[in-house]
């Protein structure tokens, strides 16, 4: 038996963050990690001479957002952020006649909407010129009407005051619930589908309004865009974290898969590895809250109504990735999104499918080795495409194939280019977080499960037992990432007596 001060279960990034700030307030931290690596969903892997990132990833905010807050604090500079990512993306989306290709410059688009918003005070009465974004749209057969309308929805997103984003997470309704107020066009409803998709991996029927606004104008409508380590991928975020936390004193164990853990009275006493037990008076975990309630912790500790509201937490949609190494480079721009304008309507709204097959609506790609050139060989590309999918398919080969096919058509070139492919299932994305359905999101942002609805980090009736991640944190906001960094740096917080138990 051997006494710690905090032990946190993962080395994900909440789990990390947490750590990180409690090493350095003066805490005798261990981070027991079940994996070889850290980072769970958030990591690369070297193959052949390419280094991938396990999902697929791109940083809203960075430093300006929940990283920033741990660096800040830590006061090391240890992570290293491209800014502006999205302003080299291109977007192709696929028509009956073929594809087009718009060069996609959120910030351009951000410019022309906030001048649209300012001019209507955000009241979203009509018009504004609508360059960028706005030209493009035309292009993929919006009508007049359509922009017009569009520009009234976003100046409403952009323009929306703190007040009116507190009311309407009061009011706890759907994006499609809250664009029905403004217009039932489905070219609409299909554009802000592809971005809910693209932001919580589930349908405009499912997301929250109020996140998806706090979302998409806090974090991905931003000035400095959307971000991406300057080197060493994905990994490279946990892999800072991980060197603020080592700096201030704190441990980590890999390959230490945490079996239970062990509550003696009503106070958490340590958790089990193998047959060791390991004490602290606080332990934190950064598994889902389902699987540390139900499977580490035990359901005999809980009232009923509890169990009930965290077995009834649902996760987000799951991906399939497509890892290619490429010969040659195929696309020149730092992000890509393809998607088929026929089927845009009703995004990520249609898993699993009534038929039983894969349903083509598009992918989303960070070429990594435009990103940072040592991601692949000396001329040759890195590129990451993930599509969406239930976590649990009928045929996998079946729906890869279809993905493939859809690939190919945007890309025509590929396989004439192809080195090698790595495909990355459900199961995979579980391998590396411990998260059965292998989300992309561990919880899917609903109504019911975001803001002061989401799961506490507080586990209740349990002294010094806490869970951080992005299945945890009342009022933990953002996207994948940032949302798990937040929840890690309130819980903190809490632990630190910097804020109150009643706010995470
Ligand atoms: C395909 C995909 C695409 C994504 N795209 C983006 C994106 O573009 N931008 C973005 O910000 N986010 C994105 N995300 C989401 C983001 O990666 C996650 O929300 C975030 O990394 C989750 O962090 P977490 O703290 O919850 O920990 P997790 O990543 O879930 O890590 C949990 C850790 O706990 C460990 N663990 C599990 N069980 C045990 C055990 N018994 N003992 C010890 N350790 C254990 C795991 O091995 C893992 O290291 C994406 C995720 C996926 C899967």
């Amino acid at each position: 038996m051997t006494k710690e001060n905090v032990i946190i279960i993962g080395a994900g990034i909440g789990g990390l963050a947490c750590g990180a700030l409690l090493a350095q307030a003066g805490h005798k931290v261990l981070i027991l990690e079940k994996n070889s690596y850290i980072g769970g969903a958030c990591s690369s892997y070297e193959k052949n001479g390419y280094l991938f990132d396990r999902a697929v990833h791109i940083f809203s905010s960075g430093l300006n957002g929940q990283y920033g807050v741990v660096f800040k604090r830590l006061g090391l500079d240890y992570l290293q952020l491209r800014e502006h990512v999205n302003e080299i993306t291109a977007m192709k989306i696929y028509k009956q006649e073929g594809y087009v290709q718009y060069d996609f410059n959120v910030n351009t688009a951000l410019k022309s909407i906030q001048a649209s918003a300012q001019k209507k005070g955000g009241s979203g009465a009509g018009g504004g010129s609508g360059k960028g974004m706005m030209d493009s749209l035309k292009g993929l057969g919006f009508t007049k009407n359509t922009v017009k309308e569009l520009t009234v929805v976003m100046s409403n997103i952009m323009g929306m005051t703190k007040k009116k984003l507190r009311e309407l997470y009061e009011e706890g309704i759907t994006v499609t619930q809250w664009l029905n107020k403004y217009t039932e066009d489905p070219a609409i409803h299909g554009f802000i589908a592809f971005a809910t998709a693209a932001m919580f991996c589930i349908g405009n029927g499912k997301a929250s309004a109020a996140e998806f606004i706090h979302c998409f104008k806090g974090e991905m409508m931003t000035e400095e865009g959307m971000h991406y380590p300057i080197s060493g991928a994905a990994q490279h975020i946990p892999d800072a974290m991980a060197r603020g936390f080592k700096h201030y004193g704190g441990e980590i164990r890999t390959n230490t898969p945490v079996k239970s853990i062990v509550i003696k009275g009503n106070k958490v006493q340590g958790v089990m590895v193998g047959d060791e037990l390991i004490e602290a008076p606080i332990v934190v975990s950064n598994l889902s809250i389902k699987w540390s309630v139900l499977n580490l912790i035990g359901r005999d500790y809980f009232e009923k109504s509890y169990i009930d509201k965290i077995e009834s937490l649902t996760p987000s949609l799951s991906s399939i990735t497509f890892k290619l190494a490429l010969k040659k480079p195929l696309v020149e721009h730092w992000g890509f999104v393809n998607c088929y304008h026929k089927t845009l309507h009703d995004f990520a709204d249609r898993y699993p499918p009534e038929k039983g097959y894969p349903f083509s609506n598009g992918f989303f790609g960070p070429i990594l080795s435009n990103l940072d050139p040592k991601t692949a060989p000396p001329g040759c590309q890195n590129a990451i495409f993930g599509t969406l999918v239930p976590s649990k398919g009928p045929d996998w080969k079946k729906w890869t194939d279809v993905y493939w096919e859809d690939l190919k058509t945007f890309f025509p070139d590929l396989e004439k280019n192809l080195d090698f492919v790595d495909i990355s299932y459900p199961k995979d994305i579980s391998a590396s977080t411990g998260k059965p359905e292998g989300p992309v999101e561990g919880l899917a942002l609903t109504p019911s499960q975001t803001g002061k609805n989401k799961p506490s980090s507080i586990i209740p009736g349990i002294e010094g037992l806490y869970v951080v991640g992005d299945t945890a944190g009342k009022n933990a906001h953002g996207i994948g990432t940032q949302e798990a960094c937040h929840s890690g740096v309130m819980c903190a917080d809490a632990i630190l007596g910097n804020i109150t138990f009643d706010k995470i």
